[in-house]
């Protein structure tokens, strides 16, 4: 059986689901027919083959970085498909920083997710040196890239992040940036940077999604789905009809996400 780990899944608590996921499909003028609720997201997964998630949220504001640990940490204990990742903030204080990364730690959360978007800051804004300082060599970071509408998320500067952290595991969502991929193609240091397949080939086609899968090497890529934007069995789908052998699979659907999250 094929092992299918969704490395880019969103849930919200049970009681702002639905606003949540109104919100996010507000944002990006996309209908949403699921909602971000963890019971969802394993109906959705399960009818598609999906064996493992991992799960995060974003945190809009400073105060709900340890909420949201709780949050993902408690679906994680009850549900053993999935796997957490923890939240942060740029206007965490130094002390609330440190804070939120031994609470990650404490919990066993696996990395963390930014969302520069929607959490409005620049990438590279130095603001966030002392954190990548903090998480460099340890945990993955998952951002939220691309998006022309928008330059905090550019491919442009998480590449600078990359030249100045060479330590940071970084993965670059949605084939490296959302309406951005060319930019990313140029930029983002190929055999170092992590991308995912999320909320893209629906925009580039299979085969362009197939081109950036080699160019960054499938040892490198993440099977995801940005659930709640996008249905597993869709994106399953576009990455059947591709031409990857077995090996490249494996890589792609579990053991990159399994190796990222080892530690
Ligand atoms: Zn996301």
């Amino acid at each position: 059986m094929q092992e299918i780990i969704d490395f880019h899944a969103h849930i919200y608590p049970d009681k702002i689901a639905r606003k949540a996921t109104e919100n996010v499909g507000h944002f990006y003028g996309i209908p949403m027919d699921n909602v971000g609720n963890v019971n969802t997201l394993l109906a959705v997964g399960r009818r598609a083959g999906v064996t493992g998630y991992v799960v995060h949220s974003v945190a809009t504001t400073p105060e709900q970085v340890p909420s949201i640990h709780s949050f993902i940490a408690s679906q994680c204990l009850e549900h053993e498909e999935l796997t957490g990742f923890g939240a942060f903030h740029p206007d965490l204080t130094p002390a609330q920083a440190q804070q939120a990364l031994d609470q990650i730690k404490e919990l066993g959360l696996k990395g963390v997710k930014l969302h520069p978007d929607f959490q409005k800051f620049n990438i590279d804004d130095r603001k966030m040196y002392p954190f990548y300082e903090m998480i460099a060599g340890k945990l993955p970071v998952l951002f939220h890239t691309g998006d022309d509408r928008y330059d905090f998320s550019s491919p442009t500067r998480l590449a600078r992040v990359l030249s100045d952290f060479p330590n940071l595991t970084a993965v670059a969502a949605h084939f490296g940036g959302y309406r951005r991929w060319d930019e990313a193609q140029a930029v983002l240091p190929k055999g170092k940077v992590y991308i995912d397949t999320c909320s893209s080939i629906a925009f580039i086609g299979v085969k362009r999604a197939q081109e950036l899968i080699r160019h960054y090497g499938a040892d490198h890529v993440l099977f995801g789905t940005d659930f709640p934007m996008w249905d597993a069995k869709d994106e399953l789908a576009y990455l059947e009809e591709m031409d990857l052998s077995q090996e490249e699979r494996d890589l792609i659907f579990s053991q990159n996400a399994k190796r990222l999250t080892s530690r």
